[in-house]
């Protein structure tokens, strides 16, 4: 039994029919869509465009948004699991669904019902790009880095000002991204939601990066885009970012979950020798995995990771070493086989070695969670 199945099957608290597994027919489509472009998905762009109307239209970002608000209910952990279920075929669209699930959270989290009417049926039907930009400010509250974007007074709102190196779901066909801001008078940081055609905004080409090439990952700039209330989704970052965090990074965990498991996946399908050699390591760490996420789904559901955030922290380190297990079972279980272009046990196999490696580098990164652990177990950490 996998680990999600093993854990909706044993009295799993997110609900006896989980909403993160979409309908069968839907189900098999996407799964299907994103089996045969995994690969693309990973080492080019081609296919950038096409990711968030995949999820989309399998209703993947409608899940655990209360249907007030046109989602299709559940909670978060539904949501966490469809991330999972996503992870299971491409890390590339998983951590698309991330930004945007992500970015829908905030609005669903924000007290401006204004900017929420506004922006969510577009969001919800995949026709705009969520994007969170909010690496560095996620770092400012763990007291790793400053700010690096100013609000500075502009008639009845702010000019906004400053580059955020790293933001994935810059969709070009169009997004909304949300990013924090200094504000020069001394209040508070803010967030604010930034849409991609606003004056004097500005995004980079795509990154180059290694892998993950068709995630429309790249810089953005804004150099004295003014916005006023109606575009702010939090007038104090501080306790906005506290108050999403759980969501943030639970969600970010369910691409550790759906990653892991598939690793496992292709080591139950392995040839019957290897099989037979590593089945009790496999059994260790598909047990890990299962109760990991039990944990995360509890955790994220009962107030445990806003209570403790610590909890959570040391969850996603775990989690982390349990991808790294699985890859490296999975490694052992395909052979050479592994090592040649679009094969291995059933292929992908060199795929999620890259895919995993993205996993300790996501922020907050696993440096940063230990040192916000350290912190925390000698009693100098901010919350
Ligand atoms: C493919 C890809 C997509 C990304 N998408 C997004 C996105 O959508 N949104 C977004 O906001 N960001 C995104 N990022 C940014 C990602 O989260 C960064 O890699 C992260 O912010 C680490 O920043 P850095 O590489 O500049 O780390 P550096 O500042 O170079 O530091 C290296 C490592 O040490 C840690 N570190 C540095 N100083 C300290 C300290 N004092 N205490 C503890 N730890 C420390 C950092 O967290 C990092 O892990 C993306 C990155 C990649 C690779």
């Amino acid at each position: 039994m996998s680990a999600i199945a093993s854990v909706i099957g044993h009295g799993n608290p997110v609900s006896a029919e989980p909403r993160g597994e979409p309908g069968a027919e839907l189900k098999a489509e996407l799964s299907a869509w994103l089996d045969l472009h995994a690969e693309a998905l990973d080492t080019d762009s081609s296919r950038a465009a096409d990711v968030l109307p995949q999820l989309a239209k399998a209703g993947l970002a409608r899940v655990g948004v209360p249907d007030a608000l046109g989602g299709s209910g559940g909670t978060i952990g539904d949501a966490i699991l469809a991330i999972a279920a996503v992870a299971r075929h491409s890390l590339t669209a998983a951590f698309v669904l991330w930004g945007h699930r992500t970015f829908i959270e905030y609005l669903v989290q924000s007290d401006n019902e204004t900017l929420r009417d506004r922006w969510l049926p577009a969001l919800l039907a995949g026709h705009v790009a969520g994007a969170t930009g909010l690496s560095n400010a996620m770092k400012y509250l763990s007291q790793i880095e400053p700010l690096q974007m100013r609000a500075s007074p502009s008639g009845a709102g702010w000019s906004l000002a400053g580059t955020l190196p790293w933001i994935t779901n810059l969709r070009l066909q169009g997004f909304v991204v949300a990013a924090a801001f200094e504000h020069e008078c001394g209040a508070p940081p803010s967030i604010f939601a930034i849409e991609h055609d606003a004056a004097d905004v500005a995004r980079s080409a795509d990154l180059d990066l290694v892998a993950m090439r068709a995630s429309n990952t790249a810089a953005l700039s804004v150099n004295g885009t003014v916005l006023d209330d109606a575009s702010r989704i939090a007038s104090d970052a501080r306790a906005f970012l506290v108050r999403v965090r759980p969501a943030f990074l639970g969600l970010q965990c369910g691409m550790s979950v759906g990653l892991a498991e598939r690793a496992l996946a292709e080591v139950a399908v392995a040839s019957a020798g290897s099989r037979a050699v590593l089945a009790a390591e496999a059994a260790d760490v598909e047990a890990q995995l299962a109760g990991q996420t039990k944990q995360l789904l509890d955790g994220v559901l009962d107030g445990t990771f806003r209570e403790q955030p610590a909890a959570l922290f040391e969850l996603r380190i775990a989690l982390a070493k349990t991808v790294e297990a699985a890859v490296a079972l999975e490694v052992q279980a395909s052979g050479g086989r592994g090592y040649l272009r679009g094969t291995g046990a059933t292929g992908g196999t060199a795929r999620r070695v890259r895919e995993a490696a993205f996993i300790p580098v996501v922020t907050p990164s696993l440096v940063q969670l230990k040192a916000q652990l350290a912190a925390y177990y000698d009693g100098t950490a901010a919350r």
